[in-house]
């Protein structure tokens, strides 16, 4: 079945499409192929065999057996291939193809570089077919939201400066009943550790937070949070193709730390964040080296571990197992460092296959996720081959160090009644950690 059989109605793209001309898509076509996307591009186009192979990479194609458009060369086909070869010459209804495609059907997880003879990196090209999208403005509703959300207040979720500290100091306040010395410091400067955390955090998982005081408390860390914009260090923008504003996240997020002169920059449980740090963000600003040192949560809690500050008298027992996410494993190779956390808590570990840098995404870190319920269907059904490898393992518990792909695995694992729970790894150390200030 081909995109136009299968398309899903969305208010912003309906909307943007309506107001487009061929003239105005040719413009913005050419303003990225000709001018933005460089030799890389033009590279990938001609190199590129149509082989096939990389069909056997994407969960999308693994999950549709048969169906080339859902391969990640049937997708480059479908958008900048033609728009290549058309010169941008495309109507305004192939552009919401298009963008359906970018946004819905690929999550930029890059697995398919690893399959492709000549490295071709679609994850790549579908992140310029958005980049096409948001300069048109055709972007679907629910991740623009988040995209505008991070224009107006700086973080993806509209959380106005009091409530993320509301929200800081009520937590504070939680976690005070169990520990009382605990406090959450604001916007302290020269602390050893500024700990950033991502918008979802304050606005539906504020235990996390509280588990993260927690942790910081027991091991003793000179540590502290910001209390004003640059506080979120998601980057929804980086999804849409927004890179503008994009780079003014992560200008924000380091402006505040060198503000608060911190040695060391602590990201919470979150993949996608990371990769517009290491990845995207830093590239886009220009920065060879990081402003302020940053480390993802994995090495951070592998040196707490490490290190005897966060002791744990005993593991987990019930086995579990470990999904990778891509944003951190494959894209960064935390992948060991993850299983030596993993195992320091976890008596008992089954690995899932393919595991490491092999790993299937699990379609939400790459803002598929974000595009909200009407493509919620897309994303559960091409996501059948990463269930039935869940359900291979046997096990009841999945930890994830990332937001996104709890998201994305809850969704799975609800859609195919797999019975199985996800957890954080900073969910296990609170669990599990020796806690002597405790009452
Ligand atoms: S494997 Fe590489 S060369 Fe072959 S079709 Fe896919 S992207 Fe093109
Ligand atoms: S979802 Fe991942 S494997 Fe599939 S085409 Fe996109 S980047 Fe490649």
């Amino acid at each position: 079945m081909g995109i136009a059989e299968r398309k899903i109605e969305d208010a912003n793209l309906l909307k943007a499409v309506a107001a487009l001309t061929p003239d105005k898509i040719q413009q913005v076509v050419r303003s990225v192929t000709k001018g933005e996307a460089g030799a890389r591009l033009a590279v990938y186009h001609e190199t590129c065999m149509r082989c096939g192979m990389c069909a056997e990479a994407c969960h999308f194609s693994l999950s549709h057996k048969g169906d080339p458009t859902y391969t990640p060369v049937g997708k480059m086909e479908q958008t900048m291939w033609r728009l290549l070869r058309t010169d941008g010459r495309v109507t305004p209804d192939e552009i919401y193809n298009m963008a359906q495609i970018a946004f819905t059907e690929c999550n930029m997880c890059k697995r398919c570089v690893h399959f492709c003879p000549v490295g071709i990196d679609t994850g790549y090209i579908i992140s310029l077919v958005r980049r096409i999208c948001h300069l048109l403005g055709v972007v679907p509703m629910y991740i623009l939201d988040t995209a505008h959300s991070h224009s107006a207040t700086m973080n993806q979720m509209w959380v106005k400066e009091d409530e993320w500290i509301d929200s800081l100091m009520w937590q504070e306040d939680e976690a005070r009943d169990e520990f009382p010395k605990l406090r959450i410091p604001l916007d302290k400067e020269g602390s050893d550790v500024l700990y950033s955390v991502i918008a979802p955090e304050p606005k539906f998982r504020t235990q996390l937070i509280y588990q993260a005081a927690a942790i910081m408390n027991q091991a003793g860390i000179d540590w502290t949070m910001p209390a004003g914009p640059g506080w979120d260090n998601s980057d929804m923008c980086m999804m849409t193709g927004n890179l503008e504003m994009m780079g003014r996240l992560k200008r924000a997020h380091y402006e505040m730390a060198q503000r608060l002169r911190v040695k060391r920059i602590v990201m919470g449980e979150c993949g996608h964040a990371f990769r517009s740090v290491y990845d995207t963000g830093n590239r886009w600003l220009g920065f060879k080296d990081w402003p302020v040192p940053i480390v993802h949560s994995v090495e951070f809690f592998w040196e707490l571990l490490t290190t005897g500050k966060i002791k744990i008298p005993q593991k987990f027992q019930k086995p579990v197992t470990i999904h990778d996410p891509c944003n951190i494993t494959r894209g960064y190779g935390l992948m060991e460092k993850l299983r030596e956390v993993v195992h320091m808590l976890c008596e008992n570990v089954v690995e899932m296959t393919p595991n490491r840098e092999h790993t299937i995404c699990c379609c939400a870190g790459g803002g598929v996720i974000n595009c909200g319920p009407p493509f919620k269907g897309t994303r559960v059904a091409g996501n059948k081959v990463k269930a039935d490898v869940l359900a291979a393992t046997g096990v009841e518990y999945v930890i994830a160090p990332c937001h996104n792909c709890h998201g994305g695995l809850e969704d799975i694992i609800s859609h195919y009644k797999l019975g199985m729970h996800t957890k954080f790894i900073g969910d296990l150390i609170f669990e599990l950690m020796e806690k002597p200030g405790a009452e």
